[in-house]
């Protein structure tokens, strides 16, 4: 019985973005059970024919599969002495719900490995040329999750000039977030900017700032997937030379 589970992060989208290790694994899973963000039919037409395939991003009713659920399935398909090879988007342990995975296989005794990848939380932003942090302007970043309650440290984020704050699982809870910035004094004119379907054919970059949000994502109708940022690595033309920026000074 060789029964195990690996949690391997599949990166922002397209395959080549995960690592050598990831690719490996992938080739030697029995079962792979993926999510519905991450590298897709790539990895399919990877895949031997005999591998069973268990889209948990979604079912008939477009809901999820429970956590529990996904849980049983990694557990009972290695007690099995299959190969299970957990495909997630990003990074495993990046709001992906790996940790507990993790802890549910040890819990039944079932051998865990993780395999990290780039993390929307950068990968998005880099793609749309935004570093979450740049030499004189932004010396930290703060990751948070859109839905949970907005913390004290969130609020302090946002009003500091220093730090990017990168938001996951925004979109729904965009209003929230901007009205807690404003009534915590962030000015209107802090820079801000949404990265839809990063490194994907569908990518899309709207820039803005705080007073502007809600409009903007309004009348772009902004939808999932999505990085919101605020700070100003997300001003125009941060990477790009002077004179580019400015244009030229001659026609
Ligand atoms: N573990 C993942 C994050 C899971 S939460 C990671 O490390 O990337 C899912 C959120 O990630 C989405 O709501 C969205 O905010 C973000 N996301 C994932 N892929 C994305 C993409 N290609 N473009 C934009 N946002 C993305």
């Amino acid at each position: 019985m060789t029964g195990r589970v690996d949690l391997v992060g599949g990166g922002p989208g397209p395959a080549d973005l995960m690592t050598v290790r990831a690719m490996r694994l992938i080739a030697q899973a029995e079962v792979l059970v993926m999510d519905r963000l991450g590298p897709g039919h790539e990895i399919l037409d990877m895949l031997g024919p005999d591998v069973e395939i268990i889209d948990v991003g979604k079912h008939p009713g477009h809901h999820p599969v429970p956590q529990e659920e996904i849980n049983r399935i990694l557990v009972d398909r290695a007690a099995a002495g299959r190969r299970v090879v957990r495909l997630k988007g990003g990074d495993p342990f990046v709001f992906g719900r790996g940790g507990e995975e993790v802890l549910v296989c040890r819990t039944a005794g079932i051998p865990v490995t993780v395999t990290p990848a780039p993390s929307s939380a950068t990968a998005v932003p880099q793609a749309a040329d935004i570093p979450v942090t740049q030499r004189g302007i932004a010396s930290a970043f703060h990751v948070v999750n859109g839905q949970a309650p907005i913390t004290a440290s969130t609020l302090a984020a946002m009003a500091d000039e220093t730090v990017t704050t990168v938001v996951l699982m925004g979109v729904g809870a965009l209003g929230g977030i901007v009205a807690a910035a404003r009534a915590h004094g962030v000015p209107d004119d802090r820079p801000m900017a949404f990265v839809e379907s990063g490194h994907t054919p569908d990518q899309r970059t709207t820039r803005t700032s705080l007073g502007a949000a809600l409009q903007d994502a309004a009348a772009v109708m902004l939808r999932n997937p999505a990085v919101i940022l605020i700070g100003d690595v997300t001003r125009a033309g941060l990477l790009l030379p002077v004179a580019q920026v400015a244009g030229p000074a001659v026609a």
